[in-house]
C-alpha cells in the first residue's frame, strides 16, 4: 500500500495526480513508480482513458475513498465518450480501464476511428492556472482542457494554450505534471470571427456538461430513432422518416459558422452525399464522435427554423 497519494483536485486528470505523486514520492525510475502504483510494469502513462485502476485503488492509502468507478467518472475522459457508446461497449471500456490489460480501450471507445483531430500537447487556460496557484499553491492538468473541440476555456472565455508537454511522451511510463515553467503563455492569438468564438464557447460548455453529469449509454437504434423523431418535428423529414437532405444541410450551414465547423473538423460538403451529417440522420451502423452528436443535438433542439 502507498504511504500517501495526492487528493485529486476537481476536474483533475488521474494522469496529473499520478504525476504529482511521482514528484513527491521521489522514486528513482518511472518504471519503479508504475510497479508500485499498479503492481505491473506494463502500464503506460495515458491521459484520456487509462487502465489498471482496480490495482491502483487497492494500493491507495486507507484514508482514500476513491473507487475505480469514481476515478473513471470524475478524473478520466470516459464520460465524454460513454453516452454515445452502446451500453455493452461502454461496459467493455470500463472493464478494460479497471484491468491491467487496456490494449484495446481506444478502439472500443471509437477514438481511433475518429476523423476529428487530437491535441498534441497538454493544454491549459492561463486564468485557470492562476486560480489554481492562488487556491492550491500548484496547478494541474484539467481534463476538460485536453478534449478535442475545446479550444476556449468555457469559464474564462479565452483560448487555451499549448504547454510544452506532449500528450504522447517519449518515455511511455513517464507522467509529467503541469507546472508554471512548462505552462508558459505564448502569443497564441487566434483570429477567429466573433460567431466562431461564440460557437466554440458553446461547444466547450456542452462538453463540460457531459463531464459533469452521468448520462446513460444508448444503443445505435436509440440514436437513430431519437434523431428521426426530432427531424420530423423540425420539418427535416416527412412522417415516414424520409430526410429532406438539402433543406437540412442548408439550415445546418446557416446555423453553424463555416469557420467554426472547419476548426472542429466537421465541415459538411454539399456535393458529398456521404457527408457525416447525412450519415448521422440515417440508420446508425457505427458510433459517431461525441462532437458530431453535440452539434446535432444543439442544432435540432436550439434551431428556430
Ligand atoms: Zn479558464
Amino acid at each position: 500500500m502507498l504511504g500517501f497519494f495526492p487528493t485529486l483536485y476537481p476536474g483533475e486528470l488521474l494522469y496529473s495526480g499520478i504525476a504529482r505523486y511521482q514528484i513527491r514520492s521521489g522514486n528513482l525510475s518511472p518504471k519503479a513508480n508504475i510497479e508500485e502504483l499498479f503492481n505491473s510494469r506494463n502500464i503506460t502513462a495515458t491521459a484520456d482513458l487509462p487502465c489498471g485502476l482496480d490495482n491502483l485503488v487497492q494500493n491507495l492509502p486507507t484514508y482514500s475513498s476513491a473507487t475505480a468507478d469514481s476515478l473513471i467518472q470524475k478524473h478520466t475522459l470516459y464520460p465524454f465518450y460513454a453516452p454515445f457508446l452502446p451500453p455493452k461497449r461502454a461496459k467493455r471500456v470500463q472493464e478494460s480501464m479497471k484491468s491491467t490489460k487496456g490494449g484495446n480501450i481506444h478502439t472500443t471507445a471509437g477514438v481511433m476511428a475518429s476523423a476529428i483531430f487530437a491535441p498534441q500537447y497538454f493544454r491549459f487556460c492561463p486564468e485557470c492556472l492562476q486560480k489554481d496557484l492562488d487556491k492550491h499553491g500548484e496547478t494541474y492538468w484539467h481534463r476538460l482542457h485536453q478534449i478535442q473541440g475545446v479550444i476556449f476555456c468555457p469559464v474564462h472565455k479565452i483560448t487555451l494554450q499549448n504547454s510544452q508537454i506532449p500528450i504522447q511522451g517519449f518515455n511511455k511510463h513517464q507522467y509529467e505534471a503541469a507546472t508554471e515553467s512548462n505552462c508558459q503563455t505564448g502569443d497564441l492569438k487566434l483570429n477567429y470571427s466573433q460567431t466562431a468564438i461564440k460557437q466554440l464557447i458553446n461547444l466547450a460548455q456542452d462538453i463540460a456538461q457531459l463531464l459533469e453529469n452521468t448520462y446513460t449509454s444508448r444503443t445505435l437504434e436509440w440514436f437513430t430513432k431519437r434523431y428521426q423523431t426530432l427531424l420530423i418535428e423540425r420539418g427535416y423529414a416527412n412522417v415516414s422518416g424520409r430526410v429532406k437532405q438539402e433543406k437540412l444541410i442548408d439550415d445546418f450551414l446557416y446555423f453553424y459558422d463555416a469557420e467554426f465547423l472547419e476548426i472542429i473538423d466537421s465541415t459538411v460538403a454539399y456535393k458529398d452525399r456521404s457527408n457525416w451529417l447525412s450519415q448521422i440522420t440515417r440508420k446508425h451502423r457505427k458510433v459517431f464522435h461525441p462532437i458530431r452528436h453535440l452539434l446535432m443535438i444543439r442544432f435540432l433542439t436550439d434551431s428556430r427554423s
